[in-house]
This record gives structure tokens, sequence and C-alpha cells, in this order.
């Protein structure tokens, strides 16, 4: 199911462009537009979930999968010495875009508490 007002699932039908990172029938990464670190990629479900707070159990493996791929990308990008994952969830983390994303941040060291 998608949300036609929905910037990332326009970027998943291909209507706005995007630089891919990997594919699967379920998931898509992609490039940040406004890059936090060196590597900042954003791994989301295909379909259209609002915030980490609308996952459901069913959805358990889905949400699983997201950070398996976020796992294999961060080798794929040589992050041997660390990278940072992150889901803002709703106004008070900041979460900008309505659809779920985990950000996959490396190539730099983070600092903590996160601002
Ligand atoms: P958040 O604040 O967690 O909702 O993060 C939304 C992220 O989406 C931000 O890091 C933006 O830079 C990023 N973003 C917004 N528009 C695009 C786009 N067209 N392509 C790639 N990333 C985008
Ligand atoms: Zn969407």
């Amino acid at each position: 199911m998608q949300d036609p007002n929905c910037l990332f699932c326009k970027i998943v039908k291909g209507e706005i462009p995007s630089n891919k990172v990997f594919e699967n029938k379920d998931i898509l990464a992609f490039s940040d537009v406004n890059p936090q670190a060196p590597v900042h990629i954003l791994i989301i479900p295909k379909e259209h979930i609002p915030t980490i707070a609308d996952i459901s159990e069913a959805q358990a493996g889905l949400a699983g999968q997201l950070v398996l791929t976020a796992k294999q990308i961060a080798a794929e990008q040589g992050l041997e010495s660390g990278f940072r994952l992150v889901f803002n969830c709703q106004k008070d983390a900041g979460q900008e875009v309505f659809h779920v994303h985990l950000h996959l941040l490396g190539g730099r060291k983070f600092s903590w508490p996160p601002g």
C-alpha cells in the first residue's frame, strides 16, 4: 500500500529520482540527499508505514530486514570501525518524512548523547 502524497513512496515508484544502493521486493536503500556523514544511506520498506510507532507484530520480519540490510550495506561500504543506525520517530525526534526509514551513518566518529 502506498500514499500518493508521500515523498518516499514517490521514490519507490521512481517518480522522484534517487541514488539507489540496494533493492529487493520489500526494501529500497538510497543515499540521503543531505548527508550528515561521509556515508548516509536511508533504508526503507517499499510499503507505506508512517512511523516506527505504526509497525505491527505482523511486520516484525520487515523491521528485521531493514536492520539486516543496513548491516549488509555497512559491510559493503567498509564501515568496519563503526556506524550508527537511527530511526527518528515522530516530531520530538525530528522525523520529517513520515514513511519509515532507517538512517545508516558512517565514515566519521559520532558523539553521545545525540543532539
Ligand atoms: P527524518 O528527519 O528522520 O525524517 O529524515 C528524513 C531524511 O530524508 C533527511 O535526512 C533528508 O535529508 C532526507 N531526504 C529528504 N528528501 C530526500 C530525497 N528526495 N532523497 C533522499 N533523501 C531525502
Ligand atoms: Zn510512503
